[in-house]
């Protein structure tokens, strides 16, 4: 099992895997660009333990620990010591690359590496590494804390005791692995992102307004969250970003991104995380945007 876990990225899932990973005894770094995105980050990890000491999961004594086991900095060389770090960023394969670039001359030779991502290919990204055996795709759901599913990719060049360490790693988080080949999207992207987009079309064709058409898909389908309010709880960048990702690498046509989606994220409505998206954020109760 992993004793020191590197993170890079405080946002939605870097603050959930160092959070998760903490609160199971790992000594975690967490990197991110600037201290602002750290404070961030840090955060909403001090509230997402105080909810789960608040629903009596775990003891203020925890939290308090689990806290103080995430030592954050900008600088690289923080993951000296580490046994395997995670990559979290944006879903930007220039971005991911880059990061590998910077992180790798810090590890020691037997580090492992993962990424986060959410539908960018893990042969491409580990092949930039000096490390492809030692690198594994490891897919958490958001939020990380309450979802229970890990996703696990192997790369062409992944070796097994690689993908046996994640496996460990994510059921000792309490995880249950689904195994996917490395295709675009994984499992998870390839089949939800299709039916966000196409709620998206429905909304920008008129088919129905915001309300309804998550209000359709919750009660008729039984779907917790509507496709609009779910998408906006991922982030509508990081839905463009993996519907471009399936639209390129599988060279189809049917996951063309919306143009209405396209639009709001060039407008910086990313849902949830900046305050607006199909929803407007700004209340108590959240008030459709169109
Ligand atoms: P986010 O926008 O909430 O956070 C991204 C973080 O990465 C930000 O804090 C940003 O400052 C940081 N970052 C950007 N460039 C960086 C760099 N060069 N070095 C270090 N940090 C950098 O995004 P997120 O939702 O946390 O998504 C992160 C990754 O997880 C993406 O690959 C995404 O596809 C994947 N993912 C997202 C979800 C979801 O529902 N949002 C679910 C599963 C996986």
């Amino acid at each position: 099992m992993f004793k020191t876990v590197g993170v890079v990225g405080a946002g939605q899932m870097g603050h959930g895997i160092a959070l998760v990973s903490a609160l199971k005894g790992v000594e975690v770094k967490l990197l991110d660009v600037s201290q602002e995105a750290i404070d961030a980050g840090m955060e909403k990890v001090r509230q997402g333990l105080e909810r789960q000491e608040a629903r009596g999961v775990i003891a203020q004594a925890d939290a308090d620990a689990a806290y103080k086991r995430i030592e954050t900095s900008t600088d690289y060389a923080v993951f000296k010591d580490c046994d395997m770090v995670i990559e979290a960023a944006s879903e930007n394969e220039e971005v991911k690359r880059d990061i590998f670039k910077k992180l790798t001359p810090h590890l020691g030779a037997q580090a492992m590496l993962a990424s986060n991502t959410s539908s960018i290919s893990i042969t491409r990204l580990a092949a930039s590494t000096d490390r492809p055996a030692q690198f594994c795709g490891c897919h958490f759901m958001n939020p990380v804390p309450a979802m229970q599913l890990v996703e696990l990719i192997r790369g062409l060049a992944t070796a097994e005791e690689t993908f046996a360490a994640f496996q460990e790693y994510a059921e000792a988080l309490g995880k249950t692995v689904a195994v996917s080949e490395d295709f675009p999207g994984f499992i998870v992207n390839r089949i939800l992102l299709p039916m966000i987009n196409e709620a998206i079309y429905a909304l920008y064709e008129g088919v129905g307004t915001v309300t309804a058409i998550d209000t359709a898909m919750k009660l008729g389908t039984k779907h917790p969250l509507g496709p609009l309010e779910l998408a906006d709880f991922i982030g509508l960048d990081t839905c463009l970003a993996i519907l471009s990702v399936l639209h390129g690498d599988l060279a189809d046509t049917k996951y063309r991104p919306c143009p209405l989606l396209v639009k709001y994220v060039e407008a910086g409505w990313l849902g949830v995380k900046t305050g607006r998206g199909f929803y407007d954020y700004s209340q108590d109760t959240p008030r459709p945007t169109r």
